[in-house]
């Protein structure tokens, strides 16, 4: 079978190969892929930018079918329709695993990253990992799980909001709107900021049930900001779009005594100012990945339309087209790309 293979570290190194398709072992299944999405992080990882540990298949967000189980798997079928946690291995005995925060064991091995993930056409996973995906939900949909399951834990078990917060998203990309329908699935009034390239992305954010969107480079979103919130600034901020300018625009627009969530990643060192978290007596939460709990949640608000992720693919791809797949995400066009798997 054919696999998008990360070789070796350096920038770039990544390329098509033909693998021999696995078996599962005892406790785990193994996935036929319907689709798996490009995220940041694969761009990050081909760059160089993000720790990987190659040679590995690539790709941590994707859906498909059980095609077989290995010895002892319960509770799963051949047949069933599924998607899967990225974290195929933890230690389950260090002081993080102990606390259940499996997303910061330092053994932690993780599909895409560490070990072969979705970019292909079978993939093996221990069989706890994997979730069903709900009636109705497609595998273009379930392929976004992933990003679900980051947004929910980033924000609905780390920064949880009020009804009728203000909520300032920066960043119109995949975790900007998931997050947008949270905010809005919990009674938050969202304004979603991005630039001009990004017009696209704020039409589908109205759609998706943004109060306000702004682009940055044509109105200076300060004003606005202020009138909506009663001159105090919002209530919240989630940056996701992992750009100095982004955070330092969050930092301005949050009010005194409010939260920064931190969804995007930068990739490099970058210049923000500090002083206004001392200033402003602000909270600055950090989330990585996701949680079991949070696949289940995610799942849940998709089965009931709450957070719709099928609007947020544009493209998809044979795998074979991988290029054009990640220079889309690259160059900031569209937004979701779906890679199919190629025989
Ligand atoms: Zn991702
Ligand atoms: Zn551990």
């Amino acid at each position: 079978m054919k696999g998008l293979m990360k070789m070796r570290t350096g920038a770039g190194n990544v390329e098509i190969q033909e693998v021999p398709e696995p078996q599962p072992g005892p406790g785990e299944v193994m996935i036929q892929v319907k689709a798996a999405g490009i995220c940041g992080t694969d761009i990050h990882i081909w760059k160089d930018e993000y720790k990987s540990a190659p040679p590995m298949i690539m790709g941590h967000e994707g859906a498909g079918v059980i095609a077989a189980l290995g010895e002892g798997v319960q509770g799963l079928a051949t047949g069933d329709r599924v998607t899967a946690e990225t974290f195929a291995r933890f230690c389950g005995h260090c002081f993080f695993c102990k606390q259940g925060k499996i997303n910061l064991c330092p053994e932690r091995k993780s599909i895409g990253t560490h070990l072969n993930g979705f970019f292909t056409k079978y993939l093996i996973i221990r069989a706890s990992a994997v979730h069903r995906l709900p009636e109705g939900i497609s595998f273009w949909a379930g392929a976004l799980s992933e990003p679900l399951a980051c947004c929910v834990h980033g924000i609905l078990e780390r920064t949880p909001l009020s009804a009728g917060d203000w909520v300032l998203i920066s960043g119109p990309g995949t975790m900007g709107l998931i997050s947008l329908q949270l905010v809005k699935s919990g009674g938050g009034k969202a304004i979603v900021l991005g630039t001009g390239k990004d017009e696209e992305r704020l039409a589908l954010a109205k759609k998706l049930g943004a109060d306000v969107t702004i682009n940055v480079q044509s109105e200076d979103p300060a004003p606005r900001v202020l009138e909506l919130t009663d001159g105090l600034g919002a209530d919240l901020a989630i940056e996701c779009a992992g750009a100095a300018a982004s955070f330092n625009q969050c930092l301005k627009l949050v009010r005194k005594g409010g939260r920064i969530s931190q969804a995007g990643l930068f990739g490099r060192t970058v210049e923000v100012d500090l002083e206004l978290v001392a200033m402003k007596e602000l909270e600055v939460i950090g989330f990585f990945s996701h949680l079991p709990s949070a696949w289940d949640r995610g799942l849940k608000l998709m089965a009931e339309g709450k957070v719709l992720t099928e609007p947020l693919v544009s493209h998809h791809l044979p795998l074979t087209e991988w290029r054009a797949g990640f220079s889309l995400m690259e160059k900031g066009e569209g937004l979701k790309v779906l890679l199919l798997p190629a025989d």
